[in-house]
């Protein structure tokens, strides 16, 4: 498949932003193409981490195997099909006169609409991590990692392709927690500390104070969360959600005008079947609302 960075990408207006590499993001893409709709599929990953993790799909019409075969079949499809990936993790979508802007660090662009298809998280969030956002809680080591200058923070780390971002925060802050969700953790940064255990609560006042984590009590003055999907409600400000899911109706709209929402982001069942479906039905909404707005 077609595949290109970000700052390869055409600096433009598209009509519509598909941010998720999965299959709810890779079906709204499909379909888009397919309405003649211009878009941009943006993601880490094309069809992301999960796929490859399960072991033996038997819910998937017509598909018999496991997630390597369906990540092939899809592979095979998007190429036959000539669909372009463009490999981002976008860090902020904010709604502006009739178009959306996206980013990822220092690099934007923009759309008329967007399809929210980040999955979940299976690492899932801890205690307090949601009421402290933006008051010491951050997801994104470039764009909040100079605020550490000198200072003491924790860094969550969902999976060893975080070690990065963590030793960049390392270059600002003096000391860094590191609490690695995964084996064999290893950093080259001296002031990063290996701490153990599974960070379960934020606590704090105005701002974060302290991590729990393993029965001990960390004094710290923000906390990274480094995982794969961030929060729907941390990338779109005023965002309605329930429970941690994206609220969407029959047509797969948020209550943001022009951000629609599909997959796993909006809800359970989590089944690839429902992703698909909800992505097919974001993305006809989305190339409706768009075409609404030229008329
Ligand atoms: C081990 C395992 C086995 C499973 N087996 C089955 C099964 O047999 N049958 C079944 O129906 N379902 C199964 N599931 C569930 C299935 O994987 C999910 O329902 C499905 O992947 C949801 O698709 P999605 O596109 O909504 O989200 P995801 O597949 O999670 O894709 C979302 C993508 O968006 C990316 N993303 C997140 N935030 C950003 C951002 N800010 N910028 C750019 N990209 C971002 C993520 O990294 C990810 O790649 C299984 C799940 C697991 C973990």
């Amino acid at each position: 498949m077609k595949m290109q960075t970000l700052s390869a990408a055409e600096k433009r207006t598209y009509a519509v932003a598909v941010v998720g590499g999965g299959i709810a993001g890779y079906t709204a893409a499909l379909a888009l193409k397919n309405l003649r709709t211009d878009y941009i599929w943006l993601g880490r990953k094309p069809f992301g981490d999960k796929l490859l993790l399960a072991e033996y799909v038997r819910n998937f019409p017509a598909l018999v195997g496991d997630g390597k075969t369906f990540s092939s079949r899809l592979e095979e499809q998007a190429e036959k099909e000539g669909l372009l990936f463009t490999e981002a993790r976008i860090d902020g979508i904010y709604a502006g006169e009739g178009e959306f802007m996206l980013t990822q660090n220092s690099e934007t662009l923009s759309a008329r609409a967007v399809i929210l298809a980040t999955g979940v998280e299976s690492a899932g969030s801890c205690k307090g991590e949601e009421a402290f956002l933006g008051r010491g809680v951050s997801y994104c080591a470039v764009c909040d990692g100079a605020l550490y200058r000198g200072r003491t923070i924790a860094c969550v780390l969902s999976a060893k392709e975080f070690a990065e971002e963590a030793e960049y925060l390392a270059g600002f802050a003096e000391k860094v927690y590191a609490f690695c969700l995964y084996k064999d953790p290893s950093f080259q940064a001296a002031n990063i500390e290996i701490a153990a255990g599974v960070p379960t609560a934020v606590e704090g006042e105005a701002r974060v104070k302290a991590l729990l984590a393993g029965g001990k009590r960390y004094e710290v003055d923000g906390v990274f969360f480094l995982k794969n999907s961030t929060p729907p409600s941390a990338l779109a400000g005023g965002l309605k959600t329930e429970n941690g899911a994206v609220s969407v109706d029959r047509r797969m709209a948020t209550n943001l005008q022009g951000l629609f929402a599909a997959g796993d982001v909006t809800g359970r069942p989590y089944q690839y079947v429902k992703a698909a479906g909800e992505g097919l039905v974001a993305a006809y909404s989305a190339s409706d609302y768009v075409r609404s707005l030229t008329k």
